[in-house]
């Protein structure tokens, strides 16, 4: 890559993260919400080390993918960035998972929980490592995630993991073309999440909801974090 091809791919990417905060900070407004409240995660799957250097350059220095191997390679090519995992983890992936990613969005059963703070208090001792539960609002049975109607079961056999920080919920929204379909999705999580912390339960705030086809009702509808990927780095040319 050249150093103007670099440069012009720098601009692009400048361009498209104004682009998507200012749909955030549009949604918020909307909402009553500060913008400062909303974390963006730039999806990164299938992009490679080079293009995530001027990315982070760019200021999109917070990645998110969706499998550890993939992140684990292009990690050390990408110095300043940091990654979250929004994907599957299974247990043999669980300390690799943890030294390459500050926190997993992903967490969809009480024995994986278990096994990363197992692995988190070898790891990296003395830390509460942050995660989120995924949750399958929808109970989609081709998604991952805790019943939300056994989730407070669930979350009362993780408060005594103690090297876990958990921050708060995640889902995916259903795959549709009209955003305005995954609003009760999102709506469901927030209220789900307040239940939760009324009655105690030793949750973070946070939310993470929200892609490129559905970020701004998820913002309307109270997300922290939005996990975007084809409204920054293009439509993916190969399936993830
Ligand atoms: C791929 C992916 C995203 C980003 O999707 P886009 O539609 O590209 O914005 C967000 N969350 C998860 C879990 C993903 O796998």
């Amino acid at each position: 890559m050249t150093d103007a091809g670099s440069r012009e791919r720098i601009e692009a990417f400048g361009a498209a993260r104004a682009a998507v905060l200012e749909r955030i900070a549009n949604a918020c407004l909307r909402a009553g919400r500060d913008a400062v409240a909303v974390t963006l995660v730039a999806v990164s799957k299938t992009v490679d080390a080079d293009a995530l250097r001027d990315a982070v350059r760019a200021g999109l220095d917070l990645l998110g993918e969706n499998r550890v191997q993939e992140a684990a390679v292009k990690a050390p090519l990408v110095p300043g960035a940091h990654w979250h995992l929004v994907g599957p983890l299974q247990a043999n992936k669980v300390r690799r998972a943890l030294e390459v990613f500050e926190a997993i969005e992903s967490v969809d059963s009480v024995g994986l929980a278990e096994r990363i703070d197992r692995l988190a208090g070898e790891i990296r001792p003395g830390l509460r490592y942050p995660i989120l539960l995924q949750v399958n609002v929808d109970a989609d049975p081709a998604k991952a995630g805790f019943d939300p109607e056994t989730l407070a079961a669930s979350i009362a056999r993780m408060v005594d993991l103690e090297a876990l920080d958990i921050r708060g919920l995640m889902t995916i929204g259903r795959l549709v073309t009209d955003p305005e379909s995954a609003r009760p999705t999102f709506r469901r999580l927030r209220d789900l999440s307040a239940q939760l912390r009324d009655s105690g339960f030793p949750i973070g705030p946070d939310l993470s909801m929200g892609m490129t086809d559905d970020f701004e009702v998820a913002v309307e509808e109270g997300a922290t974090i939005v996990r975007v990927g084809r409204a920054l780095f293009g439509e993916r040319h190969h399936p993830d």
